[in-house]
Parts: C-alpha cells; structure tokens; sequence
C-alpha cells in the first residue's frame, strides 16, 4: 500500500491507536484547509468530548503531526503537517492564508515563508506568517 493509513501514521509517529485518534487523524487527512477545535467537534458528530478532542489535537501536534496557525481572534487554527516534521520538531515552513470572504484558512505549501531580519542579538524560534486576503474560491 503506497497511501500512509491512519493507523500507519499513528504507529510512525509511536502512539497507540485509538478511536478518537483514528477518527480525528481520519477527518485532517479528508480535509485541505485547516480545521478549527469546533470543526472537529462538529465533524466527529459528537462522538468524542471537548476534552478528548483537546488532548488529540493536543498529542497531534506535540508528535508533529499537526501544525497550529494562529488567526486574529486568537482561535487556534489546525493543519496537517507534511512528512518531515516529528516529536518537538516542526518544519512547516509555508505561510497561511486566511479568506475574509469565507474565513477558510488555508496551507499555503509551495510558499516558504520568508526570512526575517531581527536586530543583533534576538535569536528567531519560530515565524508564523498568515496572510489574509480572498481566496481562489470566492
Ligand atoms: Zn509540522
Ligand atoms: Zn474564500
Ligand atoms: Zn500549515
């Protein structure tokens, strides 16, 4: 089998599986666009409480196998991340795109984000660029 299954990807990245993780791994695989906490609740049809899904979305991405984006009303925004990243070690380094029109965000893959000048002494650990704007949809 060429696809990654969920079940796969929770072994790589050395959790046991369960349902809530096989469900909510199963939901970011079906989706692009990145999915808010109540996405996934709506989504797993409330099949799982709000603090199951925390916790998953939580191991998700300590285990790098997503990424969060931060939106301007501080509702943190989540994405599948690409092979490369694992446990503490995320290598995304795409900006995001959110939609004014649809308020869809997006991983914007095959644009790196840019590098950054900081003054002497200010050491950068992580650059999160989202832009907003309208997509290619609306
Ligand atoms: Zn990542
Ligand atoms: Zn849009
Ligand atoms: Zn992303």
């Amino acid at each position: 089998m060429s696809v990654d299954t969920v079940d796969n990807l929770l072994k790589r990245h050395n959790l046991s599986v369960t349902d809530s993780r096989k469900k909510i791994l199963e939901i970011f695989k079906e989706q692009n666009n990145a999915l808010a906490h109540s996405d996934v609740e709506k989504r797993t049809g409330e099949k799982f409480d709000r603090v199951t899904i925390y916790r998953t979305l939580q191991t998700f991405v300590e285990k790098g196998i997503i990424h969060t984006i931060p939106t301007a009303d501080n509702a943190v925004m989540y994405a599948l991340c690409k092979d490369e990243c694992s446990a503490g070690h995320h290598h995304d380094k795409h900006i995001h795109f959110i939609c004014d029109n649809c308020n869809t965000t997006y991983c914007l893959d095959s644009v790196v984000t840019p590098e950054v000048n900081l003054p002497e002494g200010f050491k950068p650990k992580l650059i999160d660029v989202v832009v907003t704007g309208i997509c290619d949809n609306c």
